[in-house]
């Protein structure tokens, strides 16, 4: 007997090809790689290691993330793209080649209290409409001044904002939001409004920086499964039965009894559950993939394993791998069945999951 739980399966070919269809749909634009949230669950060192040498500069959400970055060795920009959260971490910053994003005031403010040992690069970001972060565009001119004003940034400053509903095609808002964006920034600077969502639906919106998150990873932005967009998944999530049973039909099987079987069968255990980030709330129905075939989710998600449907004339045996998503079964249909967002899914495994670097 040989059990192998819950494991994430990264591919660097997957990961590398995925990087070459953003930069055939964006030929003419730089590549911020968004690697936050520990690559999006995919694992920021291996990843960012993987495509330093394909990408202009990495794109994170914490001054935690960014030193990390660094310590692994990473020596291309690094951009906040949140900006800093404090005066005190502003020679860091300087001395670690980081940009930053400024979005407020209090920021602005911060930037002047402070003697920087060299200059560093900034983004002003623009508020066009998502209505989350950046200055409002009748403020656009006066932060420019005061930037330009100061002694601690970059002379190039760079401009960015954010769409708030890129996946929607039918919707004029993303072109009102653009509009916005260029008459604002008057040609002063370098800009960036396009994430994967942009970058897959609005050619025109590309610009001199693309910020590819999702679509790096082989995930679609919205639930069409990716490989729609040329795109291959990087992250398999698999785990193993560690137990096959007869199950009798009336019989109800897990917490709650919340299933009952129609027909005899037999009920497999994978050892995965929420405990490994896999969503308690689960539908039953929802597919796994196993020996080439699909079976369905039944019973409740427990903490550490769950139960699955394999059928009266299945041949599974304890230690067959299971498929959770992957490219076997697109993590954009997971996402539909369960209501989560596919961002949802991948950045909510926990460390218990292990880790394992395919080809
Ligand atoms: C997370 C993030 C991105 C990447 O978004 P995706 O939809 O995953 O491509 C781009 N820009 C900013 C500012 C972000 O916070």
């Amino acid at each position: 007997m040989d059990v192998t739980p819950a494991t994430v399966k990264i591919s660097s070919v997957a990961l590398k090809h995925n990087i070459q269809i953003i930069k055939e749909k964006a030929p003419n634009s730089k590549v911020i790689a968004v690697v936050k949230a520990n690559a999006y669950g995919h694992g920021v060192e291996f990843v960012s290691s993987a495509i330093e040498h394909l990408v202009d500069c990495f794109g994170v959400a914490r001054l935690a993330e960014a030193l990390r970055l660094r310590s692994n060795g990473i020596t291309k920009p690094i951009l906040l793209l949140e900006g800093f959260f404090s005066e005190k971490n502003l020679p860091i910053i300087a001395v670690n080649n980081i940009q930053t994003i400024i979005h407020n005031q209090e920021q602005l403010e911060a930037l002047k209290t402070v003697n920087l040992p060299n200059k560093i690069k900034v983004w002003l970001k623009i508020d066009t409409g998502m209505h989350r972060l950046g200055v409002d565009l009748d403020q656009v001119d006066d932060f420019y001044q005061q930037l330009k004003d100061n002694p601690n940034v970059d002379d190039e400053i760079g401009f960015v904002s954010h769409f708030s509903r890129a996946d929607e095609l039918e919707s004029d808002y993303t072109h009102i939001q653009l509009n916005r964006f260029l008459s604002a920034v008057k040609n002063r600077g370098e800009c960036s409004i396009s994430a994967s969502g942009g970058i897959l639906f609005w050619k025109e919106a590309h610009l001199d920086w693309i910020r590819p998150g999702i679509i790096m990873y082989g995930v679609s932005p919205n639930n069409v499964p990716s490989k729609e967009y040329g795109l291959i998944p990087v992250m398999t999530l698999t785990s193993s039965l560690i137990a096959v049973r007869h199950h009798k039909k009336g019989e109800p099987v897990g917490y709650g009894g919340a299933w009952i079987s129609d027909k005899d069968t037999k009920i497999g255990v994978v050892a995965i559950g929420y405990g490994d980030g896999y969503p308690r709330d689960m539908p039953e129905g929802t597919p796994v993939y196993i020996n080439g075939r699909r079976v369905s989710v039944v019973g409740r998600v427990s903490m550490d394993m769950m139960t699955v449907d394999l059928g009266l004339a299945s041949q599974d045996k304890v230690g067959d791998e299971v498929i959770l998503w992957g490219k076997e079964l697109p993590l954009e249909e997971i996402a539909q069945k369960s209501g989560l967002l596919s961002y949802e899914l991948i950045t909510k495994l926990t460390p218990r999951v292990l880790t394992e670097y395919i080809d």
